[in-house]
This record gives C-alpha cells, structure tokens and sequence, in this order.
C-alpha cells in the first residue's frame, strides 16, 4: 500500500474499545474494525458482547475481534483487562474510553455517594485506564486515546449536574495528558456529541414533545447516529491526524455554535 493511502488505514493496530457492546462503543469497534484494526471488546455484558463481537468477526473476519466483560467502574477489574491484554499480546496502541453513565435529577435531589458514582465510571475509570493504557500505547508509532465526553462539558444542558461536571474533568484530562504524553508520542483528544441515537437516549427522544424541543435547538434539525461519532473517533485515530491532540471535537450538528 502506498505511504498516502496508509494514513487512512490502522492495519496492525490493536483499539481497545470500552462499553463495546452497544451504541457509541459498538459504532466505534465497528469503524476501527473497517478501518483495518483490532477492535478489543469491553463491557459487563458477557452475553451482548459475545453477540456484537460474532457479527464483527463475520463482517470484517481479518479485524479478529476479541471480548472481555469488565466493570470499568471497579478499579480489580479494570487491572484484569489488563491482565487479558498482556495474556493476548497484541500491539495495543489504541484507546478509546467510551463507557459512561448518568444519574439525571436535580441538583438538590442527589444523595450521598451518587456523585461518586458518576465521576467512578466518567472520569476515575477513564483517567485509569490511561494510566493503564500508557506502557503499551508508548511502545508504538501511531498511538492514540479518544475520551467520549459530551456537549454537556462545555454547556448546560439537562443532563444533571454531576454528569456535566464528570464530562468537563473528562475534557480537560484530555487536554491535560496531550501535553503531557506528547513527548511519548502518545496523541489524546476526545469528542463531544449531542443527542446521538442509543438505547440510552431512546426513552427521552421518544418523546415527541422533548424531541421537538431538541430538534429546535440544533441547527441540523436532527439528532445524531451512532455510525457518526464513530467516524470522527476513527478519524482521530488514524495516522492522517498526526499532527491533532489536545482536542474536544463536538459532534453535535451545530448545537454548541448556535446561540440564536
Ligand atoms: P449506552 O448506554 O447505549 O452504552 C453504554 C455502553 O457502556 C454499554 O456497552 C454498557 O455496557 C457500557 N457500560 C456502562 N457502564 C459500564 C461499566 N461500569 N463497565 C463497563 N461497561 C459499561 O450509551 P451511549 O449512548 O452509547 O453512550 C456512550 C458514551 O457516549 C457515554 O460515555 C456517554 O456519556 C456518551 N455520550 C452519549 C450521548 C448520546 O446522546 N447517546 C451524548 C453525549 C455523550
């Protein structure tokens, strides 16, 4: 392949890919998978990962997807992924640090340890698994993480307070380990998406009176697909973005640059 065409690919390239085994995750395992990498599969379900990493290995057989089912908010199993990595052997020199959750209610309603909870998954497992990540990332010539924050870090919007605060820590650790990890060669930027359609999102969007009011408020006039962020996180992955890191690329139809 020549040297112009080679940007665009991640053959060879190992991505470990966390809450794989739906919506955003399964999006970005997919993209990684067409764009020629490894895609290494992690979330608590055992059963739905197994299911989404057979459907990669029929569509792209030479990617060899492989599964592990962790929760990413304890810190035993996170070291275990680790552990399965090491186990494996592949060149790991991508990571994409995509589970999240949320505890939507208003700010007086929380009760103690909520907050934690939140910033465990959000933020704690994400800045760990970096840390994790870090031996095995250095070691390669093309090395990227990509954080999945959210417009919530940057704006309000009616997510809960303690989400928005984990997603905005989440942003600023990857402009934080940008600088950092640029002398390892190490490339860090995250995305920030709005509405995106996941079973997540499905309950709230189904609302028509909710989605109107969110269509509203987004210059493109619709929500997002899954397949959508995953491009921009591939994107942020390849080669061709040697020269991006410290970035949080909104994938949000307009939303965060319309004021009125
Ligand atoms: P989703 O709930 O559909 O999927 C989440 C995935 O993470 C699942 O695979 C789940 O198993 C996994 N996961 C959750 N908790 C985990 C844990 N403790 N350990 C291991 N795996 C865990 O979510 P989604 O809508 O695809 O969102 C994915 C990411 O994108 C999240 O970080 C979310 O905050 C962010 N995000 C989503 C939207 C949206 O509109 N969907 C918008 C902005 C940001």
């Amino acid at each position: 392949m020549n040297a112009s065409l080679a940007r665009w690919r991640l053959d060879g390239q190992a991505c470990l890919v966390t809450g794989a085994s739906r919506g955003i995750g399964l999006a970005c395992a997919r993209e990684l998978a067409v764009l020629g990498a490894q895609p290494l599969l992690v979330a608590r379900d055992e059963t739905q990962l197994q299911t989404v990493c057979d459907e990669i290995a029929e569509e792209f057989p030479d990617s060899e997807p492989r599964l592990f089912a962790a929760d990413l908010a304890d810190q035993e199993d996170r070291l275990a992924v680790f552990d399965w990595i090491a186990d494996l052997d592949v060149p790991l020199s991508l990571l994409v640090n995509n589970a999240g959750g949320n505890l939507k209610r208003a700010t007086l309603d929380y009760e103690p340890g909520d907050l934690d909870e939140v910033f465990r998954l959000n933020t704690i497992a994400a800045f760990d698994l970096c840390r994790l990540a870090h031996p095995h990332l250095v070691q390669h010539a093309n090395a990227a993480i990509v954080n999945i924050g959210s417009v919530s870090g940057a704006t309000h919007v009616r997510t809960g307070t303690p989400y928005a605060m984990s997603k905005a820590a989440l942003h600023q650790m990857t402009k934080n380990l940008a600088c950092e990890w640029a002398e390892d060669g190490i490339r860090v930027n995250a995305v920030a998406p709005w509405y995106i359609r996941t079973q997540r999102t499905g309950p709230a969007l189904s609302d028509p009176d909710y989605l109107d009011e969110v269509l509203q408020r987004t210059p493109m006039a619709r929500v997002g697909e899954p397949e959508e962020v995953a491009t921009a996180v591939a994107f942020l992955c390849l080669p061709a973005a040697s020269y991006i890191t410290g970035q949080v690329l909104a994938v949000d139809g307009g939303f965060l640059s319309y004021g009125f």
